[in-house]
């Protein structure tokens, strides 16, 4: 997504549960009146404060915008931006609005609470647009050409699970191909390595990979940007199925082996496994790489 830091930030909190509505404050024990000063709805909850208050409504309405599901009313924002990423093929740039009118729509909300004026849902709308077309237009020169479909990315993907001695267990080429950027690649390699190792029975994992800025999004060091979100969402609940998980950032010369593996998978059309036993193009990168770099 193409969105400046500070909205994705607001994405991000809204789909951690982090915003301070009523119900959020509620739950971290700190004492509000109930219900939504805006509409006197029983409830303040994000999804409220974002969709389903007469407020938001209002901005919402004013727009031609619509989504392409229905939302429930126990909904959570996060539930929302996993169904507009399904929807993405068909409606690119869908989200980016949706996450961008919200953003409004909670600036504006904090603004009514403190000073009790309130914008006509459509000024606040055209603000956000506004906004938005021109942050894009600056970070992304001219609008680009609607393509037909999305543009399918390939990139090879190794993962290599070694024993505390360095020892290989299993070895995987993975030729991965999808509508994603390059960054959220590297972001779904490393869940589909955390769930091939679950699959061979690992139970204690250190996983490693040479995207710095993925590790640091897992680690919760800087926030995830938004087109990785739901994937760093699932490599946390992922996490919880391991007795012990951790990640570490590694440089790609650092783990030879694994970059191996990953060209290796440009001239397959699917995934090869190797189990118990260690490849033999690798065979050598992997003796250089215990001798010079021993797993403690
Ligand atoms: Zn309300």
């Amino acid at each position: 997504m193409n969105l400046p830091k500070k909205v994705i930030h607001f994405a991000w909190k809204a789909a951690k549960d982090m915003l301070a509505s009523k119900e959020a404050l509620r739950q971290r024990h700190i004492v509000v009146e109930d219900g939504c000063a805006l509409c006197g709805a029983p409830t303040e909850n994000i999804l409220h404060i974002l969709w389903f208050c007469a407020h938001a409504k209002e901005v919402w309405s004013s727009s031609k915008f619509s989504l392409p599901f229905e939302v429930g009313p126990n909904w959570s924002f996060l539930d929302v931006m996993v169904k507009l990423q399904r929807s993405e093929e068909l409606r690119p740039g869908l989200m980016e609005r949706f996450v961008f009118v919200c953003w409004g729509i909670w600036k504006e909300r904090n603004v009514i609470r403190t000073r009790g004026r309130c914008k006509l849902g459509r000024i606040t709308l055209k603000n956000a647009i506004g906004l938005m077309d021109e942050y894009q237009m600056t970070n992304e020169g001219p609008a680009r050409p609607a393509t037909v479909g999305p543009e399918l990315r390939k990139v090879g993907l190794g993962v290599l699970i070694r024993d505390s001695a360095g020892n290989v267990i299993t070895a995987m080429s993975w030729p991965l191909v999808g509508p994603l950027g390059a960054l959220e690649m590297e972001a779904k390699a490393v869940e589909i390595g955390m769930r091939f190792a679950l699959d061979v029975g690992i139970q204690d994992a250190v996983f490693e990979s040479d995207a710095l800025e993925i590790v640091n999004a897992i680690q919760g060091i800087v926030a995830p940007c938004s087109s990785i979100l739901l994937i760093v969402e699932g490599i946390h609940q992922l996490a919880c199925l391991f007795r012990s998980c951790c990640f570490s950032h590694t440089k790609r010369q650092g783990n030879i082996p694994a970059h191996i593996l990953a060209q290796f998978s440009s001239s397959l059309v699917s995934y090869v496994a190797w189990l118990e036993t260690c490849p033999s193009h690798i065979e050598q990168a992997c003796f250089q790489d215990i001798s010079v770099a021993p797993i403690s």
